[in-house]
């Protein structure tokens, strides 16, 4: 039998273990899909918007792997520092899948990134998402104006959600006091900008499109601004991605306001120079270099400054890969070195150790992308399954049986989480909503995850 550990349950992880468990060449395989939170589904649950119900109905599909007899879920694992490191989680499988996505955000590299009101667009997603590693509180939205740095999907997404109201997304997941914060938000103005011209934007045009859909807000974009770009003026060379978002905005700006409280301004060609404080320490404007298209996809700095007031920064950037305590880590790709998924160490495969979805090649693409990026690791994987099956795994002295990897997290002292557990959150989270007169609510802390997880038995341990 080969056993494999795959180290993370988002849709990268999720897709590896459907990839591996769906190969006929070596049919007995088990899984299990660690997760350092107790809950599955990674960027599922903590990154997709609560509005966007369609894509977290994924969760769906994700789920029917996770219940495969073959597959099963271990939460709250962390894997990376003692006592789990990846040469004892090696010891225990004969092959490790890492697919830990990328974790932290890219930096803006200028001053004042990190004066008080200025966040990381992925804190504020993990707020509204409910991540128990962001508190509960962590937001008061009392700033009359915002602005996002960035113009791909993750800053579309945060603009849009501080545009919504409270009733719009009370039949949402999302969590008691973020929901509360949002209906208490005095922000009337959000301004969301781009370094580039509209047709560089990395959003894409379904995302681009709802913010036109937002009811009770203004979408404002300036024609002479969009008209710097040379996209705009003539759109036939452009890739059909960025015609249709260069189109949606010139139909914006052709439309008068409609007077709504709220307005999401649209900008393009501003570089970001410094974050400004205001007597107290805390963020009161963002200053921008005027930026203007350099001929070759690129801008230069035109000579002129604006300044947009602001209380509430969210940098929306990108992300980056983090390094795992015990893998090699190329930091300039910010991805775990490898080829077509088998880890390298000092530039050799690893045996034993794959790398699956951003970690391994970037924080880009859709979720759907990770499907073939999974099967490609998993087609690695069982391509060199002869060789790591000859490989000995710990056996019980007495009777040579295998031992269940489970016994050994446990007695290193480890309280995995198992699918059961999941499944008692799910029920605490409907009975939470329902006491709130709302439909499922997630739960965002810690202690009250585990202990709802700690409402299901044990499960028992798999013998060898
Ligand atoms: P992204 O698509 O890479 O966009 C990053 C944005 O930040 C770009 O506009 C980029 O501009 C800008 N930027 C980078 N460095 C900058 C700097 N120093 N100063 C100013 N601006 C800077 O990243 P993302 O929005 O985090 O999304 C990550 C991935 O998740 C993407 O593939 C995205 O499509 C996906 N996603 C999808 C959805 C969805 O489908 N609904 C939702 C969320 C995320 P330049 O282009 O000039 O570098």
């Amino acid at each position: 039998m080969l056993r494999v550990a795959v180290v993370g349950s988002g849709p990268s992880g999720v897709y590896t273990a459907e990839a591996l468990t769906r190969q006929t060449s070596v049919p007995d395989v088990t899984v299990d899909v660690l997760d350092r939170l107790p809950c599955p589904y990674g960027l599922v649950r903590y990154g997709v918007a609560p509005d966007h119900e369609k894509i977290k109905s994924l969760q769906g599909s994700l789920r029917k792997v996770l219940e495969d007899p073959r597959v099963r879920f271990l939460g709250n694992v962390a894997v990376g520092p003692p006592p789990l490191t990846p040469r004892r989680l090696l010891g225990l499988y004969h092959a490790v899948v890492y697919c830990v996505g990328a974790a932290a955000d890219r930096r803006l590299g200028v001053p004042g990134e990190e004066l008080p009101g200025s966040f990381s667009a992925t804190r504020f997603v993990s707020w509204y998402s409910a991540h128990p590693d962001e508190p509960p509180d962590g937001f008061a939205l009392g700033a009359r104006a915002a602005v996002v740095i960035g113009v791909g999907n993750v800053a579309v997404d945060v603009a849009r959600v501080l545009a919504r109201s409270a009733a719009d997304l009370s039949g949402t997941d999302v969590p008691r006091a973020a929901l509360r914060a949002l209906a208490d938000s005095r922000v009337t103005d959000i301004h969301m900008v781009g370094r580039r011209g509209p047709s560089q934007a990395k959003f894409t045009t379904k995302e681009l499109r709802e913010l036109g859909a937002l009811s009770g807000t203004d979408v404002l974009v300036d024609e002479d601004e969009l008209a710097l770009d040379p996209g705009y003026a003539d759109p036939s060379g452009l890739p059909s991605a960025a015609r249709r978002n260069v189109e949606v905005l010139r139909a914006w700006a052709a439309r008068p306001p409609a007077g709504h409280a709220r307005r999401l301004h649209l900008r393009f060609f501003l570089r970001p120079l410094e974050l400004a404080a205001d007597g107290a320490g805390r963020v009161r404007a963002v200053r921008f270099a005027r930026t203007g298209p350099d001929g070759r996809g690129g801008v230069t700095d035109t000579g002129g400054v604006e300044e947009i007031p602001a209380g509430l920064v969210l940098r929306s950037v990108g992300y980056q890969g983090v390094a795992l305590p015990g893998l090699p880590f190329d930091a300039r790709g910010t991805v775990v070195p490898n080829a077509g998924g088998r880890v390298l160490r000092d530039g050799r495969p690893s045996p034993g150790e794959y790398v699956a979805g951003w970690i391994k090649r970037g924080p880009t693409g859709v979720i759907g992308t990770n499907r073939p990026c999974a099967k490609e690791t998993a087609a690695a994987l069982i391509a060199d399954a002869p060789a790591l099956l000859t490989r000995a795994l710990p056996a019980d002295r007495l009777t040579g049986a295998l031992l269940d990897p489970l016994t050994v997290l446990r007695a290193a002292g480890l309280r995995p989480v198992p699918w059961q557990g999941w499944l008692a959150i799910e029920t605490a989270e409907a009975a939470w909503g329902r006491s709130l007169g709302r439909g499922t609510v997630k739960l965002p802390q810690w202690d009250e995850l585990l202990t709802a997880a700690g409402a299901a038995p044990p499960p028992p341990d798999r013998a060898g």
